[in-house]
């Protein structure tokens, strides 16, 4: 078998189109959308990030500001800003690029974010309102993954889903939605014992463990959905997956890429929490 790509960056480019037509929509009744970003330090993959979620800001027609720190900031300064920045009207998204310095309680600082502009959605209230089944933001990364399930029309009720990787940001909220969306959800970590067993199980896998090709095709059942969250550089400066693309896509019925796959989604799911951010602020 060799699996359907699942094209991240395809379905980035459409759904990005979509979201230029709301903004303008929006721009039209007297409201663009706004987003803030947060850097504190120079660690330079932070500062690609940014530099990547404030250019597709610009590509989508939002108002975005980029907001530097040195290092070795007073958390208070940031604090402040943040407390301004929950009180302009221009911003509907705010976000404070992970990870932090060491001298940062970065939970406190999360918290410090109006939960009503917390766009990555790691704000306590918005983790609280995703397990209860209403979510207001939901983390950029798994409602990326989500989307490809849905353009790739693939059902997820009463399947066996397996996530490698229990992270705030990716495996916990991940297991959340699959098993909103009625799968049968199996969450594995550094810690489960034959962890073989479980992926061999599953119709539907997602790697987030950050290993690089750590899912190898004897770990995948034939016709499993495998999506591959990791991003890893290895000693030659490329980049490649938690999954070994070539030899799982021989097993797999549809597989993402990387780079290509869940990468670029993610950036685009910001700019929806963004976006609807402002749609609910302008009524
Ligand atoms: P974390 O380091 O926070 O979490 C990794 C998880 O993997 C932990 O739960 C850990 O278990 C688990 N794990 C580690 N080793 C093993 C193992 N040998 N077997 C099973 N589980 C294991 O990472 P993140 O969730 O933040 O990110 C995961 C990967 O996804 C990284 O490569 C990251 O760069 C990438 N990423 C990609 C994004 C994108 O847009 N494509 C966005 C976010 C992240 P334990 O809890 O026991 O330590």
């Amino acid at each position: 078998m060799t699996a359907t790509i699942l094209d991240g960056n395809a379905l980035a480019r459409k759904l990005r189109a979509d979201f230029k037509t709301r903004a303008e929509t929006l721009a039209a009744r007297g409201t663009r959308p706004g987003l803030a970003v947060l850097l504190v330090g120079e660690d330079p993959a932070s500062q690609v990030y940014v530099r990547n979620k404030v250019n597709a800001c610009a590509q989508a027609g939002f108002h975005s500001e980029k907001i530097t720190y040195p290092p070795d900031v007073e958390p208070a300064i940031v604090l402040a800003r943040i407390a301004e920045l929950n009180a302009d009207p221009r911003i509907h998204g705010i976000l404070v690029q992970l990870p932090l310095p060491g001298h940062f309680d970065s939970d406190a600082l999360l918290k410090a974010i109006a939960p009503e502009k917390d766009v990555d959605g790691f704000h306590a209230e918005n983790v609280g309102a995703l397990m209860q089944g209403h979510p207001r933001f939901i983390p950029c990364t798994p409602y990326g993954v989500m989307k490809f399930f849905a353009e790739a029309g693939i059902d997820l009720k009463g399947k066996e889903a397996v996530i490698l990787g229990r992270s705030n940001i990716v495996g916990k909220p991940m297991a959340m939605l699959l098993m909103q969306a009625s799968a049968t959800v199996t969450i594995c970590h550094s810690q489960t014992r034959d962890l073989a067993c479980h992926t061999r199980r599953a119709d539907i896998l997602v790697a987030a463990l950050g290993k690089a090709r750590f899912v190898t095709a004897d770990m995948v059942r034939p016709g499993a959905v495998v999506i591959d969250v990791g991003i890893n550089r290895l000693p030659d400066g490329k980049l490649c997956g938690d999954v070994d693309f070539a030899a799982v896509s021989e097993v797999a019925s549809a597989i993402t890429p990387v780079p290509g796959g869940v990468g670029p989604m993610t950036i685009t799911m910001l700019l929806a929490n963004t976006l609807e951010a402002a749609e609910r602020e302008a009524g």
